[in-house]
């Protein structure tokens, strides 16, 4: 690429091209009032999914060898964060589906998949017509993943029994296969000993029960009951006693994309709440004038501008050849630490109008506080930034306990 392509952001051409069609595509598709109905229904925008596949997006996320695109000129990694930094901004809960199809999915297919297992999903997660689900959280086992409990046992017939129980599963009732973590070698303890499988959500002996929360209604959570649920020893992914080092790569993907998607949704609360400060007038004046407000969305917009240049440093940094988990962990860290401060001071500014329910902000700002939880706690990933700096305790490599 000629540096000359790229503009003002160092967006190359074909990055601006793919970025002003997915903005039609959402104007036509997701429109505001779209996402506040699939908030307000608990509804995902599946329908989306295919959408975004006719455009490349999902294919963006795969190589040529598997059936995929090659890289853009401005780096795969690096584009992947500019589409799900675009869907955060537009509705969340698009960014958070995509998410699931191109780290749950393709990352994991791409990290450990069997060549049967590329050529049955990689196609369809391609098309936006398949999505997958982590099942890896258990009543007893959240940020010590380690801890996990559910059993995959041999059966006679050369394949495995699951039992045990997940919680908060995300999207499970319409994922077409849940990447399930179960304990294959009943001696081993932590990371170690442990197999991935992908289960349909509809296999015998699989019981959902929806969880109510307290955002990202779009996207239901489940508590998950496996009672002796056969799968094949087709349906593995990865070694048997690998499963840990395979989620390795997919949360770093899933890290990646979600601190990504969440700049774009601190970007619009602070959109809304700049729009808000130059509308409501109080004493005369728009608020905005107010130095205290003014101030107040300086620093949101400053700190936004910060996470945006930390995410797309990164995912340059990996489309450059630098090991992801760490780079993933501290955008992750920074992003959705941003987003929940931004998002506090934005329902401080709209006030009463941010408190009522038809509020976009209210939604950013319900959402928002899973993101420094989910996926690895700020607290976590502290830990494992601290892991790599030498510092810290070693709770969980000493354990093989998280991945
Ligand atoms: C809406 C929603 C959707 C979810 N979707 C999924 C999904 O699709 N798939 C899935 O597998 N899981 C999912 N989860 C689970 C999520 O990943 C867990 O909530 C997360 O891993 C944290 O686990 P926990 O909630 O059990 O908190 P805990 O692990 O009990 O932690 C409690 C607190 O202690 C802190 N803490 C724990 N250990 C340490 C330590 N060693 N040092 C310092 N602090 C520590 C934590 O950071 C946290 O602040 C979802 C959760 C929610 C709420």
């Amino acid at each position: 690429v000629q540096d000359g392509d790229r503009d003002a952001d160092g967006l190359t051409g074909e990055q601006r091209a793919l970025l002003a069609s997915l903005d039609r595509l959402l104007d036509r598709h997701l429109p505001i009032e779209a996402v506040r109905r699939h908030d307000a229904e608990h509804s995902p925008p599946n329908d989306l999914m295919p959408r975004l596949a006719e455009i490349g997006l999902m294919a963006l996320a795969v190589p040529e060898d598997d059936g995929g695109l090659p890289a853009p000129a401005g780096g795969r990694q690096a584009t992947l964060a500019l589409v799900q930094e675009r869907l955060g901004r537009r509705g969340f809960m698009a960014a958070a589906l995509y998410n699931r199809i191109t780290a749950f999915g393709i990352a994991s297919l791409r990290a450990a998949g069997s060549a049967e297992q590329r050529a049955d999903w990689l196609p369809r997660l391609i098309a936006g017509t398949a999505s997958f689900s982590l099942a890896l959280t258990e009543p007893g086992a959240g940020s010590d993943a380690g801890a996990l409990a559910t059993r995959a046992v041999p059966d006679d017939g050369g394949g495995w029994r699951i039992t045990g129980r997940k919680t908060w599963i995300s999207g499970a009732d319409t994922a077409d296969r849940l990447v399930v973590a179960a304990r294959t070698d009943p001696e081993s303890r932590g990371g170690r000993g442990v197999g991935l499988f992908l289960v349909p959500p509809d296999a015998p002996g699989l019981a959902m029960t929806p969880l109510a929360k307290v955002g990202n209604n779009a996207s239901r959570s489940f508590d998950i009951g496996f009672d002796g649920v056969a799968v094949t020893q087709a349906d593995r992914l990865g070694p048997a006693d690998g499963g840990f080092g395979v989620l390795k790569a997919t949360l770093a993907a899933a890290r990646l994309g979600l601190a990504a998607a969440v700049v774009g949704s601190a970007q619009q609360a602070v959109d809304l709440a700049l729009a808000h400060a130059g509308d409501r007038v109080q004493f005369g004046r728009p608020v905005g004038a107010f130095q205290a407000i003014a101030h107040r969305l300086v620093d949101m917009q400053t700190e936004v501008d910060l996470a945006r240049l930390m995410v797309r440093d990164g995912a340059r940094r990996i489309d450059a050849g630098a090991p992801a988990d760490r780079i993933a962990a501290q955008a992750k860290l920074v992003a959705t630490e941003t987003l929940q401060r931004v998002a506090d001071r934005g329902m401080q500014i709209l006030a009463s109008a941010g408190y009522a329910a038809e509020s976009d902000m209210q939604r950013i700002w319900r959402d928002a506080r899973l993101y420094t939880f989910g996926e690895g706690s700020s607290e976590i990933l502290r830990d494992l930034i601290g892991r790599d700096l030498g510092v810290g305790a070693a709770l969980g490599s000493e354990r093989g306990g998280r991945p």
